[in-house]
């Protein structure tokens, strides 16, 4: 069958429950000491590190849609332990900057083990599943990447091992020289939002759903925002918004820095059986691509799920089912899997996120004013274990905090992040170095 002539199954995210029920939206006038606006992993790490902080704190957490309707409901449900991505291509020569990603790798892993543990004992299912990523490499060339590539993981303290001939071969289902693995948790992503936001409603922080934020007015008492339906006058606002705010619909003085969108796309097989899931990956484990065209895939309840693109864009219905963007996921899909091509797909699905051009999401004050917390700009490939460490970092600027130094040690880092202008010329000059050496 084939699925272009048929057309693709779109849904919003594979990942949604076939009915979505909501809490309350916003209904009359409210007062607060912190509210949330964005109900993404951005948004419920705010909450939940708010919480943590002080539990007499009045925070309400308000969302436009539900709860996980954004890029935090759609994802693969990778979560890594990865700075942003382009930190990789830094130089190894300059140990301050070096010992300073290594320490964020080790930062971020540990949250991902806490979120993990915290799941455990709260009894929330997220499908939170720890396991070992591949990176397979299909030619000499994606060889030499995945050696150079496991150096740098070893400069930053991530652990991987590096397998290649049979042993390789005998982890995936399509041609491979070598198989650079390395941690990841995988899980179900709208579960976890779903899970964490009933996690936060047992420790009293209020969540509104179906409330578009529409004004945000900062004056001297703190801020007033308004949604249909209410107002809430609070301390302080939290923007994580992403890539799902609509700047034309929201009157506001603050001043957003607009990163760029981009949208990437997802499909999910019909169920296989266990000797097709086998001929995917003996190993059972997700997999992806060490190239710049970045495919990517996992098992899932007995599916495929395959993914990739990065194309600009914007956050609308559109851009969720643009077309050529899934014949050419389909086709990098049956171009690894061949005896897949007669399986129908069960879902096909994208998402918006917000990228700078550094990777490194924004965590600041906006306009100067200690009452406006920004933590926007998470984008693919780490957007989830960053943004799920996030609110540790909103904690520490919401209290305006001195003594929780690894968040604001983080912060910094962010900020001072810039584009590695010889990052390219870098990673090409050492991929061909391993080239040569065989
Ligand atoms: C298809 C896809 C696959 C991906 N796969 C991975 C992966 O496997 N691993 C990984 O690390 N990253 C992945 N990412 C990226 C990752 O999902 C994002 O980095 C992360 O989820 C962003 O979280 P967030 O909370 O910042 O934003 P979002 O989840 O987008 O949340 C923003 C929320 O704000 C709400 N909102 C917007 N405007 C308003 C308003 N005016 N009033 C109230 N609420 C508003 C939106 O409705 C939305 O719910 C993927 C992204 C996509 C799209």
């Amino acid at each position: 069958m084939d699925t272009t002539l048929q057309g693709f199954p779109f849904s919003t995210s594979f990942w949604f429950d076939s009915e979505i029920s909501t809490s309350a939206p916003l209904n009359g006038d409210f007062q607060a000491d912190v509210v949330i606006i964005g109900g993404g992993f951005a948004g419920l790490s705010a909450a939940y590190h708010l919480r943590k902080r002080d539990a007499e704190l009045r925070i309400i957490l308000i969302e436009g849609k539900h709860i996980g309707y954004g890029a935090s409901g759609r994802n693969a449900g990778f979560v890594m332990n990865l700075p942003p991505l382009l930190w990789l291509l830094e130089t190894l020569a300059d140990a301050q900057r070096v010992a300073d990603i290594r320490w964020t790798t080790a930062f971020i892993a540990e949250n991902v083990n806490a979120l993990g543990l915290l799941l455990e004992a709260e009894g929330i299912d997220a499908e939170w599943t720890p396991t070992q990523h591949m990176l397979v490499a299909r030619n000499i060339i994606e060889a030499a990447t995945v050696r150079w590539l496991a150096a740098r993981f070893t400069a930053i303290g991530l652990e991987s091992s590096y397998h290649k001939g049979d042993a390789a071969q005998s982890l995936i289902g399509y041609p491979a020289q070598a198989v650079l693995t390395f941690p990841v948790v995988l899980m179900h992503p709208y579960k976890l939002a779903r899970g964490l936001q009933a996690l936060l409603t047992r420790h009293n922080v209020q969540v509104f759903e179906r409330s578009p934020v529409t004004q945000i007015t900062p004056d001297d008492k703190g801020v007033r925002v308004r949604a249909s339906g209410g107002t809430i006058r609070a301390q302080k606002v939290v923007l994580t918004t992403n890539a799902y705010l609509n700047r034309s619909d929201l009157n506001t003085d603050i001043a957003l820095p607009e990163p760029s969108t981009y949208h990437t796309y997802l499909l999910a097989t019909e169920l296989l059986s266990a000797d097709l899931q086998h001929r995917i990956s003996p190993a059972g484990q997700p997999f992806a691509d060490p190239s710049g065209s970045f495919f990517y895939g996992r098992l899932h309840d007995n599916r495929l799920l395959f993914g990739g693109i990065d194309r600009a864009s914007g956050n609308t219905l559109a851009d969720d089912r643009h077309l050529p963007s899934f014949e050419r996921l389909h086709r990098e899909m049956r171009r690894r899997f061949p005896f897949l091509s007669d399986v129908p797909m069960a879902a096909a699905w994208g998402g918006a996120v917000q990228e700078t051009t550094t990777k490194a999401p924004i965590v600041c004050y906006a306009n100067d004013n200690p009452n406006i917390v920004l933590n926007i700009g998470y984008g693919g490939g780490s957007g989830v274990g960053m943004g799920l460490l996030s609110g540790r970092l909103v904690a520490a600027l919401t209290f305006d905090d001195a003594n929780d130094a690894d968040a604001l040690r983080l912060i910094n880092l962010y900020e001072r992040s810039r584009f590695p202008l010889l990052g390219p010329i870098r990673a090409v000059t050492g991929v061909v170095k391993h080239m040569l050496s065989g």
